[in-house]
């Protein structure tokens, strides 16, 4: 048994931040983070970097061993946790190691969906979460010197969006399979959707639309896979990103609440058990910028709830977690960048500015009158205002116009 002061499961962004946070705060109390991983912190937004050879490998890590220790943050690799008595104050982990916390943060990200279709545990079909997926990625799509290459990705989102470049880079024709009738379609219009999807055409992208993955064949490896629509396309290769897990079940099974949309945290980011916190990709929080809960995907809101939960565990902190998340990629050249909440309701209205023939969009989300998001497309320079509008909900009642004309300046709505 190990007593702990502070105990941090999971050593990505969200945990070490929370625990480079506390160690600025309490310089004498015993952190421990508690890793499923092998290795120090790297950065997963580097990885798509990394397999296109345009950032070496160990650019990819962020902190040493050496940095850690100096700092008195005690990392334990290949370390599970799976059971926590909330009673007690325990965590077990895999090797059945048990340590005694007096506060605990749930930093677990989330681990990938798999496909769920027949064959899809054949080699060749590979997601892009971790520094080893990566490298599997880099191995499967080097080993292939036939003439006529192809692989697939399947899913929408933003890491969907990452294998194209990969695809193309190694000279693999790509088929890219979405369930929607087109790219984002729920959030963005036909301009928009278009926009990206003219891009991937232009290089060489075959979209598959308004259909969805059935299965995958091959003997040992992937060999084609199978769409609803009937159409089997070879492919050597099957890159994916589905979605990730939810709240994990010795979680739940702990008490604490949580779903298929992560593990449940108010506005402070503490669940329903005392001295338990959840952040980062693995949190669904009361976002107070945005007057709802949900659970996002970035690096930006896992660092800034890391910071903040850090604080809050030593009381350090008594306001909510404010901060407007965003996220932003480039594809074929093509910026993108969602700020805020994207995710529509009843209540949404949308607003488009700009144009696909110039290649700029943006599309700002409201609510009751209040911009709480937008997807931008080669929009660099409204970031900030953008941000603004959404951080301290500013009001456009009447002022749509403004939002929609591109060549009305949008700092006149912060007033
Ligand atoms: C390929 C890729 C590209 C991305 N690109 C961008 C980008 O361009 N911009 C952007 O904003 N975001 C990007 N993201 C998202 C961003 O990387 C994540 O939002 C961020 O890493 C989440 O950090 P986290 O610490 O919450 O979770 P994670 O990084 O997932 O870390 C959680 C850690 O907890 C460990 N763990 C889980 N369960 C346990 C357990 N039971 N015991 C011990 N350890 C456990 C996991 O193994 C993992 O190491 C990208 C993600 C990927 C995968």
């Amino acid at each position: 048994m190990q007593d702990v002061q502070y105990l941090i499961i999971g050593g990505g962004v969200c945990g070490v931040t929370a625990a480079e946070s506390i160690r600025r705060l309490k310089p004498d109390a015993r952190i421990v983070v508690l890793s499923a991983e092998r290795h120090p912190l790297y950065s997963r937004v580097l990885l798509p970097h990394l397999v296109k050879g345009k950032v070496p490998r160990e650019r990819v890590f962020l902190r040493t061993e050496a940095q850690l220790s100096a700092k008195q943050i005690e990392m334990v690799y290949g370390a599970r946790a799976i059971r926590l008595d909330p009673a007690a104050h325990e965590i077990e982990t895999v090797d059945g190691e048990t340590y005694r916390y007096q506060k605990l943060l749930l930093a677990t990200g989330g681990d990938v969906l798999s496909l769920g279709v027949p064959g899809d545990d054949l080699a060749g079909i590979v997601p892009l979460r971790t520094v080893e997926d990566a490298d599997t990625i880099i191995a499967e799509l080097s080993s292939d010197s036939s003439s006529e290459r192809s692989a697939a990705v399947v899913g929408g989102g933003f890491l969907g969006l990452e294998f194209p470049p990969f695809f193309e880079k190694y000279g693999y024709t790509t088929h890219l399979v979405i369930r929607g009738p087109r790219y984002w379609w729920r959030v963005l219009d036909e301009e928009a959707s278009g926009l990206i999807e003219q891009t991937m055409r232009e290089h060489g992208v075959v979209i598959h639309a308004g259909t969805e993955l059935v299965a995958c064949e091959g003997e040992g490896h992937v060999r084609a896979i199978q769409l609803s629509d009937g159409t089997r396309v070879p492919v050597s290769f099957v890159g994916y990103g589905v979605g990730i897990a939810g709240a994990p079940s010795w979680v739940t099974a702990a008490g604490i609440a949580g779903g298929t949309n992560g593990i449940v945290v108010d506005e402070h980011l503490r669940t329903n058990v005392p001295d338990v916190w959840a952040a980062g990709d693995g949190a669904s929080f009361f976002d107070t910028t945005v007057q709802r809960s949900h659970r996002l995907g970035n690096w930006l809101n896992a660092q800034e709830h890391g910071r903040y939960a850090g604080d809050a565990m030593v009381g350090a902190v008594t306001e909510p977690f404010h901060h407007v998340s965003a996220y932003a990629t480039q594809i074929f050249g093509l910026n993108i960048s969602f700020i805020g909440d994207l995710t529509e309701s009843d209540d949404s209205i949308w607003i488009s500015r700009g144009s696909a023939v110039e290649k700029k969009i943006a599309r700002f989300h409201l609510r009751n009158n209040i911009v709480v998001g937008a997807a931008l497309f080669n929009v660099m320079i409204d970031r900030a205002t953008i941000t603004m509008l959404i951080k301290d909900r500013v009001s456009v009642e009447g002022r749509h116009a403004t939002l929609r004309d591109p060549s009305i300046d949008l700092k006149t709505l912060l007033g």
